[in-house]
């Protein structure tokens, strides 16, 4: 049997329409929210913040170990320096040979101190930036943390304000399409989806409003000779075709 709904109904159906082509454009919104990127693009930044922390941290506590390890041989040799000095002081060497010796070693022992003070200086200056890296990075990654929060709970609320609409929307259409006949609205829903979300369109002013194609004379002739509750297809796109006062029949 073929599908029939009154014209009444027929015209329920343009208004199904305008509520699915309402939330498909809502759809599409929430899918495109630019907050969307934005949050993304904070959360990629925030990831690269935190390796760059770790990778810092571990060079600074690096340095720390290295700056211990050259305090603890400048402190040797001062040591050193200070025995052979104690002993040279005392006058208890008294062979020229010997006291040579003695003399020679503090010397070569000085030599090495200022070495190894020159090491420590280099590392406690790279300690120094890798310190400044790590607080400058964990103020980087507060900030980011921030902004990712602030960001997140701005994509929310967008998402939020579509849901409420997408939600009033579709109690709408539950409302309407129960109140039509079953076949139709099997017959309306296989249409849209073959025919890039339009099921239904007005013939206005003896156009399709879904292909705007104009009707032919012939075609409208055929139309209006068709009773009211009879079901009309656009030749051109398939489309279920209501008529209203707009249509110019
Ligand atoms: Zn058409």
């Amino acid at each position: 049997m073929a599908v029939s709904a009154s014209a009444e109904q027929q015209r329920l159906l343009l208004d199904l329409q305008a509520l699915d082509t309402k939330l498909l454009q809502l759809a599409h919104k929430r899918a495109s929210a630019p907050e969307i990127a934005q949050v993304q693009d904070l959360e990629v930044e925030l990831g690269s913040i935190k390796m760059r922390l770790v990778a810092a941290q571990t060079e600074s506590s690096d340095l720390k170990l290295n700056q211990l390890k050259a305090e603890a041989d400048v402190d040797q040799v001062v040591i050193r320096t200070k025995r052979d000095q104690d002993r040279l002081d005392s006058g208890a060497v008294s062979a020229p040979k010997e006291l040579e010796s003695l003399q020679h070693e503090i010397a070569t022992l000085g030599k090495r101190q200022a070495e190894l003070e020159d090491v420590e200086l280099e590392i406690m200056q790279n300690l120094e930036n890798a310190q400044n890296a790590v607080s400058q990075l964990q103020s980087n990654e507060t900030e980011t943390t921030q902004k990712l929060a602030a960001a997140t709970q701005a994509r929310d609320d967008v998402f939020a304000d579509i849901d409420f609409e997408v939600k009033s929307l579709t109690t709408q259409r539950t409302e309407i399409s129960g109140s039509l006949p079953v076949d139709l609205i099997a017959m309306y829903e296989k249409i849209r989806s073959d025919h890039g979300g339009i099921g239904a369109a007005m013939i206005q002013r003896r156009t399709c409003q879904g292909c705007n194609i104009a009707i032919d004379a012939q075609e409208l002739d055929k139309i209006r000779g068709l009773p009211a509750d009879a079901i009309v297809r656009c030749d051109e796109c398939r489309r279920i075709l209501v008529r209203t006062a707009e249509s110019g029949l």
